[in-house]
């Protein structure tokens, strides 16, 4: 049934611009829905190589949780792909305010007429795209607004914890979550950076209990410490299943069921 496929893995500036890990979104299929959150350089591209490959044209949203390049750079060509290179009038995009107006929208206005609908994502709001309940979490991530995702649909919930910096309500937003993704960018925690270490990510798992915890969108520091091995280690000391993703890695719902 459902599915989460990591076509990208790479979370920090450094690992991006070397492309050290691919930097494309993260489909998800779940009740026959298929969505696509944050895609960042590359994605098309990804969807494209991997095997089976990915058909933009079976995409019924796109979810972007902030306007960071990492995550939107190839926003606008993913919407004119989903719209069947803009013949068709398909699809629907989530996108917080601040990606769509003001001085710098990430999402050129010459492709939303391809769009059947635009939603913002704003604190409290419940969203539906197909089969799929979707709920924006508020999250702290500098000077951009920026949400996490909850996802509802037969399949469970999955929730995606994305660029944050950690805040005491924040694991609460997530509770009931058999599937916690987690954008775990830094290995030791820095007050200075709005990202989440692997010591609070580590605490968000284990306040959330979920079936199946993944981390991804690793920064350099992470990637040094060899995310399979940090996560076997998490894993064996909380007594729960925890993952890091690799690119091109695919979850199925089984896993979190
Ligand atoms: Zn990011
Ligand atoms: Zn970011």
């Amino acid at each position: 049934m459902g599915w989460v496929k990591f076509l990208g893995t790479a979370g920090a500036r450094f690992v991006v611009a070397r492309q050290l890990r691919f930097s494309a979104g993260t489909w998800i299929e779940l009740s026959g829905t298929q969505l696509l959150l944050d895609p960042g350089p590359g994605t098309l591209l990804r969807c494209r190589k991997v095997r089976p490959a990915l058909e933009p044209l079976e995409l019924e949203g796109i979810i972007l949780t902030h306007k960071h390049l990492d995550h939107s750079t190839d926003v606008n060509i993913m919407i004119e792909a989903m719209a069947d290179s803009g013949l068709k009038r398909r699809g629907v995009l989530l996108a917080p305010r601040d990606a769509l107006e003001g001085d710098d929208p990430v999402v050129l206005r010459y492709v939303r007429p391809f769009l059947e609908r635009i939603e913002t994502l704003e604190p409290g709001k419940t969203h539906r795209v197909g089969a799929v309940q979707i709920k924006p979490v508020p999250h702290r991530h500098g000077q951009v607004e920026t949400y996490g995702i909850i996802l509802t649909a037969e399949e469970g919930q999955l929730g995606f914890v994305v660029d944050t910096k950690f805040f005491p309500e924040l694991p609460t937003f997530y509770s009931g979550c058999q599937l916690l993704v987690i954008n775990t960018v830094l290995r030791e925690w820095n007050p200075d950076i709005d990202h989440l270490s692997l010591p609070e990510a580590l605490e968000i798992v284990k306040a959330v209990q979920p079936k199946l915890a993944v981390l991804t969108h690793f920064g350099m520091t992470m990637l040094r410490g060899k995310p399979w091995e940090l996560a076997a280690k998490a894993s064996e000391k909380l007594g729960l299943r925890i993952l890091a993703a690799d690119d091109g890695m695919t979850v199925e719902a089984k896993e979190w069921a």
